[in-house]
Protein backbone atom coordinates (compact mmCIF):
# COMPACT_ATOMS: atom_id res chain seq x y z
CA UNK A 1 0.00 0.00 0.00
CA UNK A 2 1.05 3.71 -0.61
CA UNK A 3 3.00 4.96 2.30
CA UNK A 4 1.92 8.38 2.79
CA UNK A 5 -2.20 6.15 2.99
CA UNK A 6 -0.78 3.96 5.25
CA UNK A 7 0.64 6.24 7.48
CA UNK A 8 -2.76 7.91 7.50
CA UNK A 9 -4.93 4.99 8.17
CA UNK A 10 -2.65 4.01 11.17
CA UNK A 11 -2.82 7.75 12.60
CA UNK A 12 -6.46 7.20 12.35
CA UNK A 13 -7.27 4.15 13.67
CA UNK A 14 -4.54 5.18 16.77
CA UNK A 15 -6.58 8.68 17.53
CA UNK A 16 -9.95 7.01 17.05
CA UNK A 17 -9.52 3.81 18.80
CA UNK A 18 -12.76 4.02 20.63
CA UNK A 19 -14.48 4.71 17.38
CA UNK A 20 -15.19 1.58 15.01
CA UNK A 21 -17.26 2.93 12.56
CA UNK A 22 -15.99 5.71 12.01
CA UNK A 23 -12.39 3.93 11.27
CA UNK A 24 -14.27 1.29 8.86
CA UNK A 25 -15.76 4.22 7.09
CA UNK A 26 -12.23 5.70 6.40
CA UNK A 27 -10.85 2.70 6.11
CA UNK A 28 -12.73 1.89 3.07
CA UNK A 29 -12.41 5.20 1.51
CA UNK A 30 -8.41 5.35 1.90
CA UNK A 31 -8.32 1.44 0.72
CA UNK A 32 -9.82 2.32 -2.42
CA UNK A 33 -8.88 5.70 -3.44
CA UNK A 34 -5.03 4.83 -3.86
CA UNK A 35 -4.70 4.91 -7.47
CA UNK A 36 -5.38 8.59 -6.91
CA UNK A 37 -3.60 9.42 -4.46
CA UNK A 38 -0.44 7.76 -6.13
CA UNK A 39 -0.58 10.52 -8.61
CA UNK A 40 -0.68 13.09 -6.13
CA UNK A 41 2.94 13.05 -3.70
CA UNK A 42 1.84 16.69 -2.95
CA UNK A 43 -1.13 15.24 -0.65
CA UNK A 44 1.46 14.18 1.93
CA UNK A 45 2.95 18.07 2.29
CA UNK A 46 -0.15 19.02 1.94
CA UNK A 47 -1.76 16.70 4.83
CA UNK A 48 -4.93 16.74 2.59
CA UNK A 49 -5.81 12.78 4.33
CA UNK A 50 -5.27 13.86 7.61
CA UNK A 51 -7.57 16.88 7.21
CA UNK A 52 -9.79 15.54 5.05
CA UNK A 53 -10.85 12.27 8.12
CA UNK A 54 -11.23 15.67 10.58
CA UNK A 55 -14.05 17.38 11.26
CA UNK A 56 -14.24 21.38 11.03
CA UNK A 57 -16.67 21.05 14.34
CA UNK A 58 -18.25 18.47 16.53
CA UNK A 59 -20.71 19.44 18.69
CA UNK A 60 -22.28 18.07 21.60
CA UNK A 61 -24.99 18.79 23.72
CA UNK A 62 -27.45 18.34 26.69
CA UNK A 63 -31.02 17.83 26.03
CA UNK A 64 -33.16 17.85 28.86
CA UNK A 65 -37.15 16.93 28.49
CA UNK A 66 -39.69 16.27 30.63
CA UNK A 67 -41.99 12.81 30.10
CA UNK A 68 -45.34 12.45 30.49
CA UNK A 69 -45.38 11.49 34.07
CA UNK A 70 -43.63 14.87 35.05
CA UNK A 71 -40.38 13.02 34.91
CA UNK A 72 -36.97 15.16 33.66
CA UNK A 73 -34.97 12.84 31.57
CA UNK A 74 -31.90 13.74 29.39
CA UNK A 75 -30.11 12.47 26.06
CA UNK A 76 -27.09 13.55 24.38
CA UNK A 77 -27.35 15.54 21.27
CA UNK A 78 -24.54 15.58 18.37
CA UNK A 79 -23.96 17.51 15.14
CA UNK A 80 -21.15 16.87 13.29
CA UNK A 81 -20.18 19.35 10.88
CA UNK A 82 -17.90 17.48 8.90
CA UNK A 83 -16.81 19.47 5.71
CA UNK A 84 -18.23 22.36 4.49
CA UNK A 85 -15.82 22.56 1.37
CA UNK A 86 -18.58 22.52 -1.69
CA UNK A 87 -21.62 24.06 0.49
CA UNK A 88 -23.21 24.36 3.36
CA UNK A 89 -22.69 21.45 5.62
CA UNK A 90 -25.87 18.69 4.86
CA UNK A 91 -26.95 15.29 6.58
CA UNK A 92 -29.81 14.12 8.41
CA UNK A 93 -30.29 13.55 12.10
CA UNK A 94 -30.85 10.03 13.80
CA UNK A 95 -32.63 9.66 16.81
CA UNK A 96 -31.80 6.19 18.43
CA UNK A 97 -30.41 4.66 21.28
CA UNK A 98 -27.56 3.20 19.41
CA UNK A 99 -26.28 6.66 18.44
CA UNK A 100 -22.91 7.99 19.76
CA UNK A 101 -19.71 10.03 18.33
CA UNK A 102 -18.57 7.33 16.29
CA UNK A 103 -21.54 6.47 14.36
CA UNK A 104 -22.18 10.26 14.11
CA UNK A 105 -18.85 10.75 12.96
CA UNK A 106 -18.95 7.93 10.31
CA UNK A 107 -22.39 9.05 8.94
CA UNK A 108 -20.87 12.71 8.38
CA UNK A 109 -17.84 11.25 6.80
CA UNK A 110 -19.93 8.83 4.18
CA UNK A 111 -21.98 12.54 3.42
CA UNK A 112 -18.88 14.32 2.64
CA UNK A 113 -18.36 11.69 -0.26
CA UNK A 114 -22.05 10.73 -1.04
CA UNK A 115 -22.67 14.71 -1.31
CA UNK A 116 -19.79 15.52 -3.72
CA UNK A 117 -21.46 12.34 -5.91
CA UNK A 118 -24.79 14.62 -6.32
CA UNK A 119 -22.66 16.97 -8.36
CA UNK A 120 -24.69 20.22 -6.26
CA UNK A 121 -23.28 22.59 -3.96
CA UNK A 122 -23.88 20.49 -0.63
CA UNK A 123 -21.00 19.80 2.40
CA UNK A 124 -20.95 16.85 4.72
CA UNK A 125 -22.46 16.84 8.24
CA UNK A 126 -24.67 14.73 10.76
CA UNK A 127 -26.29 14.60 13.58
CA UNK A 128 -29.06 13.05 16.29
CA UNK A 129 -29.40 12.26 19.48
CA UNK A 130 -29.37 8.59 21.58
CA UNK A 131 -33.06 9.57 22.52
CA UNK A 132 -35.75 6.39 21.70
CA UNK A 133 -38.63 7.83 19.74
CA UNK A 134 -40.26 4.13 20.27
CA UNK A 135 -42.92 3.90 22.53
CA UNK A 136 -43.00 7.77 23.28
CA UNK A 137 -46.23 9.57 22.84
CA UNK A 138 -46.37 12.65 20.03
CA UNK A 139 -46.15 15.28 23.26
CA UNK A 140 -43.28 13.74 24.36
CA UNK A 141 -41.83 13.24 20.87
CA UNK A 142 -42.61 17.32 20.10
CA UNK A 143 -40.63 18.20 23.92
CA UNK A 144 -37.97 16.35 23.03
CA UNK A 145 -37.78 17.89 19.70
CA UNK A 146 -37.95 21.20 20.64
CA UNK A 147 -35.66 21.03 23.50
CA UNK A 148 -33.31 19.57 20.86
CA UNK A 149 -33.79 22.19 18.11
CA UNK A 150 -33.00 25.05 21.30
CA UNK A 151 -29.53 24.32 21.29
CA UNK A 152 -28.69 23.15 17.25
CA UNK A 153 -30.34 26.31 16.40
CA UNK A 154 -27.15 28.21 17.32
CA UNK A 155 -25.60 26.25 14.70
CA UNK A 156 -27.42 25.67 11.71
CA UNK A 157 -29.03 28.05 8.97
CA UNK A 158 -29.72 28.30 5.41
CA UNK A 159 -26.36 29.00 4.18
CA UNK A 160 -24.56 27.30 7.57
CA UNK A 161 -26.04 24.06 7.70
CA UNK A 162 -29.12 22.20 6.80
CA UNK A 163 -30.27 19.01 8.75
CA UNK A 164 -32.93 16.58 7.15
CA UNK A 165 -34.35 13.14 8.77
CA UNK A 166 -32.48 9.89 9.25
CA UNK A 167 -33.41 6.78 11.16
CA UNK A 168 -35.93 7.75 13.72
CA UNK A 169 -36.75 11.22 12.63
CA UNK A 170 -39.57 11.49 9.97
CA UNK A 171 -42.26 14.26 8.67
CA UNK A 172 -43.69 14.05 12.35
CA UNK A 173 -40.22 15.35 13.98
CA UNK A 174 -39.00 17.30 10.83
CA UNK A 175 -42.03 19.68 11.34
CA UNK A 176 -42.18 20.10 15.52
CA UNK A 177 -37.96 20.60 14.95
CA UNK A 178 -38.79 23.48 11.70
CA UNK A 179 -41.60 24.47 14.05
CA UNK A 180 -39.01 25.62 17.06
CA UNK A 181 -36.79 26.91 14.36
CA UNK A 182 -38.83 29.28 13.13
CA UNK A 183 -40.18 30.40 16.80
CA UNK A 184 -36.55 31.33 18.24
CA UNK A 185 -35.29 32.73 15.12
CA UNK A 186 -38.69 34.45 14.43
CA UNK A 187 -37.76 34.48 10.58
CA UNK A 188 -39.17 31.93 7.78
CA UNK A 189 -35.81 30.54 6.75
CA UNK A 190 -37.47 27.12 5.27
CA UNK A 191 -33.94 26.23 3.70
CA UNK A 192 -32.84 25.72 7.17
CA UNK A 193 -33.97 22.14 7.31
CA UNK A 194 -35.93 19.42 4.59
CA UNK A 195 -37.64 16.94 4.39
CA UNK A 196 -40.46 19.05 5.86
CA UNK A 197 -44.55 18.87 4.60
CA UNK A 198 -45.57 20.09 1.58
CA UNK A 199 -47.57 22.83 3.04
CA UNK A 200 -44.86 24.63 4.50
CA UNK A 201 -41.90 24.52 2.09
CA UNK A 202 -41.24 20.67 1.45
CA UNK A 203 -40.58 19.31 -1.65
CA UNK A 204 -42.46 16.76 -3.60
CA UNK A 205 -40.61 13.32 -4.37
CA UNK A 206 -38.46 14.06 -1.03
CA UNK A 207 -40.26 11.20 1.00
CA UNK A 208 -39.85 8.93 -2.13
CA UNK A 209 -36.04 10.24 -2.85
CA UNK A 210 -34.17 7.84 -1.36
CA UNK A 211 -35.74 4.43 -2.45
CA UNK A 212 -36.26 5.55 -5.75
CA UNK A 213 -33.47 6.73 -6.35
CA UNK A 214 -32.13 3.41 -5.27
CA UNK A 215 -33.87 2.08 -7.75
CA UNK A 216 -33.06 4.07 -10.56
CA UNK A 217 -28.90 3.08 -10.04
CA UNK A 218 -29.60 -0.39 -9.45
CA UNK A 219 -31.69 -0.04 -12.98
CA UNK A 220 -28.25 1.30 -14.83
CA UNK A 221 -26.27 -0.77 -13.16
CA UNK A 222 -27.74 -3.90 -14.27
CA UNK A 223 -28.36 -2.52 -18.23
CA UNK A 224 -24.47 -1.57 -18.20
CA UNK A 225 -23.53 -5.10 -16.61
CA UNK A 226 -25.99 -6.97 -19.46
CA UNK A 227 -28.64 -8.03 -17.06
CA UNK A 228 -31.94 -7.08 -18.09
CA UNK A 229 -34.12 -4.22 -16.30
CA UNK A 230 -35.64 -5.28 -12.80
CA UNK A 231 -38.73 -6.57 -14.28
CA UNK A 232 -39.51 -10.11 -13.21
CA UNK A 233 -36.68 -10.43 -10.87
CA UNK A 234 -37.01 -11.03 -7.32
CA UNK A 235 -35.98 -8.94 -4.49
CA UNK A 236 -35.47 -8.85 -0.77
CA UNK A 237 -35.45 -5.44 1.39
CA UNK A 238 -34.25 -5.10 4.85
CA UNK A 239 -36.04 -2.39 6.99
CA UNK A 240 -39.69 -1.34 6.27
CA UNK A 241 -38.88 2.86 7.16
CA UNK A 242 -38.30 5.44 5.01
CA UNK A 243 -36.13 4.21 2.49
CA UNK A 244 -37.24 0.75 2.39
CA UNK A 245 -41.04 1.59 1.81
CA UNK A 246 -39.74 3.48 -0.89
CA UNK A 247 -37.22 1.07 -3.25
CA UNK A 248 -40.04 -1.43 -2.57
CA UNK A 249 -42.32 0.90 -4.40
CA UNK A 250 -40.36 1.50 -7.31
CA UNK A 251 -38.84 -1.83 -7.58
CA UNK A 252 -42.96 -3.28 -7.85
CA UNK A 253 -43.32 -0.09 -10.54
CA UNK A 254 -40.88 -1.66 -12.45
CA UNK A 255 -41.88 -5.08 -12.27
CA UNK A 256 -40.35 -6.42 -10.15
CA UNK A 257 -41.32 -9.28 -7.35
CA UNK A 258 -40.65 -7.98 -3.80
CA UNK A 259 -40.96 -10.99 -1.74
CA UNK A 260 -39.68 -9.99 2.01
CA UNK A 261 -39.19 -6.54 4.48
CA UNK A 262 -38.29 -6.65 7.62
CA UNK A 263 -37.95 -4.97 10.49
CA UNK A 264 -35.75 -4.81 14.26
CA UNK A 265 -38.07 -7.44 15.31
CA UNK A 266 -38.32 -9.65 12.08
CA UNK A 267 -38.84 -10.27 8.68
CA UNK A 268 -41.81 -11.30 6.56
CA UNK A 269 -41.41 -13.50 3.57
CA UNK A 270 -44.39 -13.76 1.29
CA UNK A 271 -43.55 -15.42 -2.36
CA UNK A 272 -46.34 -14.10 -4.23
CA UNK A 273 -45.40 -10.57 -3.35
CA UNK A 274 -45.67 -7.99 -0.62
CA UNK A 275 -48.66 -5.75 -0.85
CA UNK A 276 -47.20 -2.40 0.02
CA UNK A 277 -50.27 -0.71 1.17
CA UNK A 278 -50.81 -3.18 3.51
CA UNK A 279 -47.07 -2.01 4.97
CA UNK A 280 -47.17 1.39 4.72
CA UNK A 281 -50.65 1.27 6.39
CA UNK A 282 -48.60 -0.71 9.53
CA UNK A 283 -45.42 1.36 9.11
CA UNK A 284 -46.23 4.90 8.26
CA UNK A 285 -50.13 5.00 9.88
CA UNK A 286 -49.83 2.91 12.74
CA UNK A 287 -46.30 2.93 13.35
CA UNK A 288 -46.41 -0.54 14.57
CA UNK A 289 -44.56 -4.08 13.92
CA UNK A 290 -44.21 -5.62 10.79
CA UNK A 291 -45.31 -9.03 12.05
CA UNK A 292 -49.23 -7.40 12.07
CA UNK A 293 -48.88 -8.25 8.21
CA UNK A 294 -49.56 -11.95 9.12
CA UNK A 295 -52.86 -10.92 10.37
CA UNK A 296 -53.85 -10.39 6.87
CA UNK A 297 -52.14 -12.45 5.22
CA UNK A 298 -51.87 -15.80 7.18
CA UNK A 299 -49.82 -17.20 4.04
CA UNK A 300 -46.88 -15.43 5.10
CA UNK A 301 -43.95 -16.62 6.70
CA UNK A 302 -42.34 -15.10 9.68
CA UNK A 303 -39.13 -15.29 10.72
CA UNK A 304 -37.84 -13.44 14.06
CA UNK A 305 -34.76 -11.97 14.30
CA UNK A 306 -32.04 -13.55 17.19
CA UNK A 307 -28.95 -11.10 18.38
CA UNK A 308 -27.14 -9.62 15.41
CA UNK A 309 -28.31 -12.37 13.06
CA UNK A 310 -30.54 -10.77 10.11
CA UNK A 311 -33.18 -13.65 8.71
CA UNK A 312 -33.71 -12.20 5.87
CA UNK A 313 -30.31 -12.74 4.00
CA UNK A 314 -31.18 -16.61 4.42
CA UNK A 315 -34.18 -16.17 1.69
CA UNK A 316 -33.70 -16.56 -1.80
CA UNK A 317 -33.08 -13.55 -4.38
CA UNK A 318 -32.20 -11.96 -7.52
CA UNK A 319 -31.56 -8.92 -6.06
CA UNK A 320 -30.81 -7.74 -2.31
CA UNK A 321 -31.51 -4.21 -0.81
CA UNK A 322 -30.30 -3.19 2.93
CA UNK A 323 -32.31 -0.44 3.80
CA UNK A 324 -32.10 -0.67 7.75
CA UNK A 325 -29.03 -0.01 9.48
CA UNK A 326 -25.13 -0.12 9.68
CA UNK A 327 -23.34 -3.64 9.00
CA UNK A 328 -26.33 -5.32 8.79
CA UNK A 329 -25.08 -7.33 6.58
CA UNK A 330 -22.60 -9.45 7.49
CA UNK A 331 -20.05 -11.95 5.82
CA UNK A 332 -21.93 -15.08 6.56
CA UNK A 333 -24.85 -13.49 5.18
CA UNK A 334 -23.21 -12.54 1.81
CA UNK A 335 -21.86 -15.84 1.57
CA UNK A 336 -25.36 -17.20 2.09
CA UNK A 337 -26.75 -15.11 -0.55
CA UNK A 338 -24.34 -15.56 -3.06
CA UNK A 339 -24.62 -19.24 -2.65
CA UNK A 340 -28.62 -18.57 -3.28
CA UNK A 341 -27.35 -17.14 -6.74
CA UNK A 342 -27.96 -13.23 -5.64
CA UNK A 343 -27.01 -10.68 -8.82
CA UNK A 344 -26.73 -7.18 -7.15
CA UNK A 345 -26.55 -5.66 -3.55
CA UNK A 346 -28.03 -1.98 -3.63
CA UNK A 347 -27.01 -0.44 -0.48
CA UNK A 348 -29.95 1.78 0.66
CA UNK A 349 -28.58 2.23 4.34
CA UNK A 350 -25.61 4.01 5.24
CA UNK A 351 -22.69 1.03 4.91
CA UNK A 352 -25.37 -2.01 5.29
CA UNK A 353 -22.59 -4.73 4.35
CA UNK A 354 -19.58 -4.95 6.50
CA UNK A 355 -16.02 -4.80 4.78
CA UNK A 356 -15.78 -8.30 4.22
CA UNK A 357 -19.24 -8.88 3.16
CA UNK A 358 -18.59 -6.28 0.53
CA UNK A 359 -14.70 -8.18 -0.24
CA UNK A 360 -16.69 -11.25 -0.58
CA UNK A 361 -19.07 -9.59 -2.94
CA UNK A 362 -16.97 -7.94 -5.06
CA UNK A 363 -14.62 -11.46 -5.58
CA UNK A 364 -17.53 -13.44 -6.74
CA UNK A 365 -18.73 -11.20 -9.27
CA UNK A 366 -21.67 -10.16 -7.52
CA UNK A 367 -22.63 -6.57 -8.42
CA UNK A 368 -22.15 -3.53 -5.60
CA UNK A 369 -24.75 -0.11 -5.64
CA UNK A 370 -22.49 1.17 -2.55
CA UNK A 371 -24.20 3.14 -0.10
CA UNK A 372 -22.32 6.76 -1.31
CA UNK A 373 -23.84 6.62 -4.35
CA UNK A 374 -26.73 4.60 -4.24
CA UNK A 375 -28.78 6.22 -1.45
CA UNK A 376 -28.04 9.67 -2.67
CA UNK A 377 -31.04 10.69 -4.18
CA UNK A 378 -32.85 11.72 -0.73
CA UNK A 379 -30.45 14.30 -0.06
CA UNK A 380 -30.15 14.86 -3.97
CA UNK A 381 -33.74 15.64 -3.63
CA UNK A 382 -33.19 17.96 -0.18
CA UNK A 383 -31.34 20.15 -2.13
CA UNK A 384 -33.26 20.20 -4.39
CA UNK A 385 -35.63 21.02 -1.96
CA UNK A 386 -33.41 24.17 -0.74
CA UNK A 387 -33.52 24.99 -4.00
CA UNK A 388 -37.10 25.91 -4.41
CA UNK A 389 -37.26 27.49 -0.66
CA UNK A 390 -34.87 29.76 -2.43
CA UNK A 391 -36.76 30.77 -5.22
CA UNK A 392 -40.26 30.79 -3.50
CA UNK A 393 -41.27 28.08 -5.61
CA UNK A 394 -42.78 24.95 -6.60
CA UNK A 395 -41.85 22.27 -8.76
CA UNK A 396 -44.31 19.56 -10.05
CA UNK A 397 -43.94 15.69 -8.97
CA UNK A 398 -42.94 15.33 -12.53
CA UNK A 399 -40.10 17.81 -12.71
CA UNK A 400 -38.78 16.67 -9.55
CA UNK A 401 -38.58 13.17 -9.99
CA UNK A 402 -37.07 13.93 -13.97
CA UNK A 403 -34.24 15.84 -11.49
CA UNK A 404 -33.64 12.98 -9.07
CA UNK A 405 -33.50 10.47 -12.20
CA UNK A 406 -31.29 12.17 -14.44
CA UNK A 407 -29.09 12.90 -10.99
CA UNK A 408 -29.14 8.78 -10.20
CA UNK A 409 -28.08 8.44 -13.78
CA UNK A 410 -25.09 10.55 -13.86
CA UNK A 411 -23.83 9.29 -10.44
CA UNK A 412 -23.86 5.61 -11.87
CA UNK A 413 -21.39 7.23 -15.08
CA UNK A 414 -19.35 9.00 -12.35
CA UNK A 415 -19.08 5.68 -10.60
CA UNK A 416 -18.54 3.68 -13.70
CA UNK A 417 -15.96 6.21 -15.78
CA UNK A 418 -13.74 6.53 -12.66
CA UNK A 419 -13.66 2.55 -11.83
CA UNK A 420 -12.99 2.12 -15.85
CA UNK A 421 -10.35 5.03 -15.88
CA UNK A 422 -8.04 3.02 -13.16
CA UNK A 423 -9.21 -0.40 -14.51
CA UNK A 424 -11.37 -1.49 -11.74
CA UNK A 425 -13.78 -3.21 -14.19
CA UNK A 426 -16.86 -2.71 -12.20
CA UNK A 427 -15.88 -2.01 -8.91
CA UNK A 428 -18.61 0.80 -7.91
CA UNK A 429 -17.45 0.89 -4.45
CA UNK A 430 -14.00 1.89 -5.76
CA UNK A 431 -15.17 4.03 -8.40
CA UNK A 432 -17.78 6.10 -5.99
CA UNK A 433 -14.91 6.82 -3.34
CA UNK A 434 -12.82 7.56 -6.29
CA UNK A 435 -15.18 9.93 -8.33
CA UNK A 436 -16.27 11.71 -5.09
CA UNK A 437 -12.67 12.24 -3.57
CA UNK A 438 -10.87 13.67 -6.78
CA UNK A 439 -13.75 16.42 -6.80
CA UNK A 440 -12.73 17.19 -3.30
CA UNK A 441 -9.60 16.93 -3.49
CA UNK A 442 -9.30 19.54 -5.58
CA UNK A 443 -11.75 21.64 -3.83
CA UNK A 444 -9.14 21.29 -0.88
CA UNK A 445 -5.70 22.03 -2.94
CA UNK A 446 -7.87 25.33 -4.44
CA UNK A 447 -9.37 26.68 -1.01
CA UNK A 448 -6.01 26.34 0.69
CA UNK A 449 -4.50 25.39 4.04
CA UNK A 450 -8.03 25.59 6.03
P1 LIG B 1 -36.48 4.70 9.29
O1 LIG B 1 -36.37 5.05 10.72
O2 LIG B 1 -37.58 5.27 8.49
O3 LIG B 1 -36.51 3.12 9.11
C1 LIG B 1 -35.51 2.27 9.61
C2 LIG B 1 -35.98 0.86 9.41
O4 LIG B 1 -34.91 -0.05 9.70
C3 LIG B 1 -37.12 0.47 10.33
O5 LIG B 1 -37.96 -0.43 9.66
C4 LIG B 1 -36.39 -0.22 11.49
O6 LIG B 1 -37.20 -1.14 12.20
C5 LIG B 1 -35.32 -0.95 10.72
N1 LIG B 1 -34.17 -1.29 11.56
C6 LIG B 1 -33.45 -0.47 12.34
N2 LIG B 1 -32.47 -1.15 12.94
C7 LIG B 1 -32.56 -2.42 12.49
C8 LIG B 1 -31.83 -3.60 12.72
N3 LIG B 1 -30.79 -3.62 13.54
N4 LIG B 1 -32.21 -4.74 12.07
C9 LIG B 1 -33.29 -4.73 11.24
N5 LIG B 1 -34.03 -3.64 11.00
C10 LIG B 1 -33.66 -2.51 11.62
O7 LIG B 1 -35.05 5.10 8.65
P2 LIG B 1 -34.70 5.39 7.13
O8 LIG B 1 -35.45 4.47 6.25
O9 LIG B 1 -34.76 6.85 6.91
O10 LIG B 1 -33.14 5.01 7.11
C11 LIG B 1 -32.69 3.68 6.89
C12 LIG B 1 -31.23 3.71 6.48
O11 LIG B 1 -31.09 4.50 5.28
C13 LIG B 1 -30.26 4.34 7.48
O12 LIG B 1 -29.00 3.71 7.37
C14 LIG B 1 -30.13 5.77 6.97
O13 LIG B 1 -28.93 6.39 7.41
C15 LIG B 1 -30.12 5.54 5.48
N6 LIG B 1 -30.48 6.68 4.65
C16 LIG B 1 -31.67 7.33 4.81
C17 LIG B 1 -32.00 8.38 3.99
C18 LIG B 1 -33.33 9.05 4.05
O14 LIG B 1 -33.61 9.86 3.17
N7 LIG B 1 -34.21 8.72 4.99
C19 LIG B 1 -31.04 8.90 2.99
C20 LIG B 1 -29.85 8.08 2.84
C21 LIG B 1 -29.58 7.05 3.67
P3 LIG B 1 -38.13 -0.67 13.44
O15 LIG B 1 -39.39 -0.19 12.81
O16 LIG B 1 -38.28 -1.90 14.22
O17 LIG B 1 -37.36 0.39 14.14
Amino acid sequence: MNAYLEKVLGETKAKNANEPEFFQAVDEVLTTIEPVVNEHPEFSKLALLERMVEPERIIAFRVPWVDDNGQTRVNRGFRVQFNGLIGPYKGGLRFDPSVNISIMKFLAFEQIFKNALTGLPIGGAKGGSDFDPKGKSDNEIMRFCQSFMTELQRHIGPDVDVPAGDIGVGAREIGYLYGQYRRIRNCYEAGVITGKGLEYGGSLVRKEATGYGLIYFMREMLNANNYQCLSGKTVTISGSGNVAIYACEKAQMMGANVVAMSDSNGCIYHPDGLNLEEIKEIKEVRRGRIKEYLNRYAETRYFEKKGNESPIWNIKTDIALPCATQNELTLEDAKKLTANGVIAIGEGANMPCTKEATEYFLANKVLVAPAKAANAGGVATSAIEMSQNSMRYYLSFEEVDQMLENIMKDIFKSCKNSAEKYNLGNNYVAGANIASFTKLSKAMEAQGII
